[in-house]
């Protein structure tokens, strides 16, 4: 089943800014589907109306095979649960405590039930020693896992997170990465990023978003293209195809190498160095494909 389905979704904000121009996407119950767009494309407003909190001006929402209204909104928005970008919009009580029991306290649940899951939490999250402080007070990294824990607790179908790791230094970023490992095939789960190398290590799959428009979906992702979008991209060397009936041009290479050697020659690109990669004319856009799952240049030499 589709955990969401949006068809032609569009958001214009009261300054008359179109953020979303049309955007139609699935995503299936427990995939991790991962967002990729410049600054600006439309991520985080796209987020807002797949959990609910903005309704689409125009278009068509499904989350979990309900069709999303205005009367059924704050109903449906308990299934899905949003990690803000900035975890001071979130992270907001006295306490680490109060700030992950706040969402079950509003239910009204009871005292004893919410210690135990909020216990729970802190174990997980590894907050325990920071239960009594003032989340003011904490690292971007303690305060992301604090949001995450405050969301996780409500137990939603589906989470999502708006760019989980800006601003992480390497021990939070790779904290993060473990919660999202954690999550994968638990939850359905959507991501949003504008780093390359954050969105291969945890995406299923990946939707690239241009201008309020989804301009691509792809199952790897595909790091020419995403250069192209404006993503960071540290792309390293360079793999040149040349067709069989292209004369070999005059230009200095490291290596020469044909089909059978492909994944040498990109090893070569990844250690920053130009390649040669001879090949059939049938066979250069199957070789474009795969070059662009990894991080380098790749052009295609015509006579
Ligand atoms: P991203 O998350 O990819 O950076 P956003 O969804 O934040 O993109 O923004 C998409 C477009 O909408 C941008 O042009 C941005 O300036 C604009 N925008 C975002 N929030 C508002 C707002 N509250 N009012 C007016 N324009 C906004």
């Amino acid at each position: 089943m589709n955990a969401i389905e949006a068809e032609n979704l569009h958001y214009t904000y009261s300054d008359g800014t179109k953020a979303l121009k049309g955007v139609t996407l699935n995503v299936k119950e427990g995939e991790t589907v991962v967002i990729l767009g410049a600054n600006g494309s439309g991520k985080t407003t796209l987020l807002l109306i797949l959990s609910c909190l903005l309704l689409p001006q125009k278009g068509m929402l499904k989350i979990m095979g309900e069709i999303v209204n205005k009367k059924n909104a704050d109903e449906v928005r308990r299934r899905v649960g949003i990690v803000f970008q900035n975890p001071d919009d979130q992270v907001i009580a006295p306490t680490v405590y109060d700030d992950i029991a706040f969402g079950l306290r509003n239910l009204g649940f009871d005292e004893d039930v919410i210690r135990k899951k909020v216990d729970e939490m802190l174990k997980r999250f590894d907050l325990e020693d920071l239960k009594d402080k003032n989340p003011d007070y904490l690292s971007g990294g303690q305060k992301k896992r604090v949001a995450i824990a405050g969301i996780t607790i409500m137990d939603p179908d589906i989470m999502i997170m708006d760019e989980p790791t800006a601003g992480l230094d390497g021990k939070s970023f790779r904290a993060v990465l473990n919660i999202i490992e954690q999550f994968r095939g638990e939850k359905t789960l959507i991501l949003s990023t504008h780093d390359i190398d954050f969105a291969e290590a945890v995406g299923d799959r990946f939707i690239y978003l241009n201008d309020g428009r989804v301009i691509r979906e792809s199952d790897e992702v595909d790091y020419q293209f995403a250069e192209k979008l404006g993503l960071r991209c540290f792309l390293k060397g360079k793999v040149l195809i040349i067709p069989k009936d292209v004369e070999s041009p005059e230009i200095k290479a490291d290596a020469v190498f044909n089909e059978y050697g492909l994944e040498r020659a990109i090893l070569k690109a990844l250690e920053g160095k130009t390649v040669f990669l001879m090949c059939e004319n049938g066979r250069i856009d199957y070789i474009k494909r795969f070059v662009a799952r990894f991080p380098v240049y790749c052009d295609v030499m015509r006579g």
